[in-house]
């Protein structure tokens, strides 16, 4: 176990290529955080300043408040499974998985008990004999997990790790992790592009964009008091809808409709500076009301575009009855299911409203 610090973390490649910026947060002692975000925004190459395989430019990075920098990744103790980490193909999958313990000088039938634990956890144990070359690839990945944990390391680090997985078996296999990490009482940084995957499994989620941390918090924080529009988009499937609003008062925000101007309480406040502004309103799929008969002056009349089904609910597609007949997305239960081309009437609760200004979030 280990605490993980990165103060001020600057990456730039050859070619001014500025893949890090000024990165600082920290990971407690048995923590699991995943690295969210798009391709190209700087998780890899974070991860791999951790792990020691990639110089920092500026910076500082600390393990249980030592600066590693200058530390090989073998002085770091880390486990690693990246993507595409080869395993030594000449092997079995056993000997792939025994070769780091036999390194550290562990005896035979100790190497023995570790890899069949590790190896029924993470489950593989029905190939042990095979050698890689002919496994799938969702195989390799696991045998490569099987590898990076067993000898218990300081900091595991977890580069897009089951991305090679069939989708029936991530869902098992992010479960068999986590319970590995607290089993073994880990420190884990996990990278992903992928939200459903981060919010599953971490305790705190960093979300990058464009080479810096836009936020890091717990799903909680990151759902409800996203930091701006781009966080708010990125996490939540389908993602956060967005309509044209203006604010009324420090405590209601208005929308225009065909029917008049729908008022809205929201919860907390906005600055005075903010009255008369036009404003952006932010409201997830998953928080919105909808009844069949409610026409009232804060709910908002609407017409069924598209009605999904996706197991217990259905994502609908409407479209409002607001001055730009903006489309969003609901969520809501299969037993609520709408007709095609029905006229329902939204409504928000206050918690379910957020505000932004350009890219800012407004309320306080
Ligand atoms: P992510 O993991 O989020 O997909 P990366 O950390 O791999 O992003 O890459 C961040 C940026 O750095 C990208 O623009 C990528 O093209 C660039 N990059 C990554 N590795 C190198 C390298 N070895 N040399 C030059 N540029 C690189």
């Amino acid at each position: 176990m280990s605490r993980v610090e990165l103060n001020h973390v600057w990456k730039v490649y050859e070619g001014n290529v500025q893949a890090v910026e000024d990165v600082s947060f920290s990971i407690e002692d048995g923590e699991f955080v995943a690295i969210l975000g798009p391709s190209g925004c700087g998780k890899s190459t974070t991860l791999r300043m951790i792990a020691g395989l990639e110089e920092i430019y500026k910076g500082e990075i600390l393990f249980d408040g030592k600066v590693v920098n200058d530390l090989s990744p073998n002085e770091r103790n880390i486990a690693l499974a990246f993507e595409s980490y080869a395993l030594y193909h000449r092997l079995t999958v056993y000997e792939n998985i025994a070769f780091p313990l036999r390194c550290k000088g562990m005896s035979g039938s100790d190497v023995d008990k570790k890899v069949r634990w590790i190896a029924d956890i993470l489950n593989v144990t029905d190939i042990l004999k095979k050698r890689p070359i002919g496994l799938s690839g969702g195989h390799q990945q696991r045998v490569n997990l099987c590898r990076a944990v067993v000898r218990e390391p300081n900091v595991t680090l977890l580069d897009e790790p089951i991305s090679h997985m069939d989708l029936r078996v991530r869902a098992n296999m992010r479960a068999r992790i986590r319970r590995l990490h607290d089993d073994l009482n880990l420190t884990t940084i996990y990278v992903t592009h992928d939200q459903d995957e981060a919010v599953s499994i971490a305790d705190r989620i960093a979300v990058m964009k464009d080479a810096r941390v836009q936020q890091i918090g717990t799903v909680d924080e990151i759902w409800n008091h996203p930091t701006n529009k781009f966080v708010a988009t990125f996490v939540g499937e389908p993602q956060m809808n967005f309509l044209q609003g203006m604010i009324e008062t420090t405590q209601d925000v208005s929308i225009a409709t065909q029917d008049g101007n729908k008022k809205f309480r929201f919860s907390g406040e906005v600055d005075q500076k903010h009255v008369g502004a036009d404003i952006t309103i932010g409201i997830r799929p998953q928080e919105i009301g909808m009844v069949l008969d409610g026409e009232s002056p804060s709910s908002i009349r609407a017409s069924i575009e598209l009605t999904e089904f996706q197991g217990e609910n259905v994502i609908i597609t409407l479209k409002l009855d607001d001055n730009n007949h903006t489309e969003i997305k609901a969520v809501v239960g299969a037993d609520h299911m709408p007709n095609d081309g029905e006229t329902v009437w939204m409504q928000f609760t206050p918690e379910a409203i957020h505000l932004f200004d350009d890219e800012t979030p407004i309320l306080r």
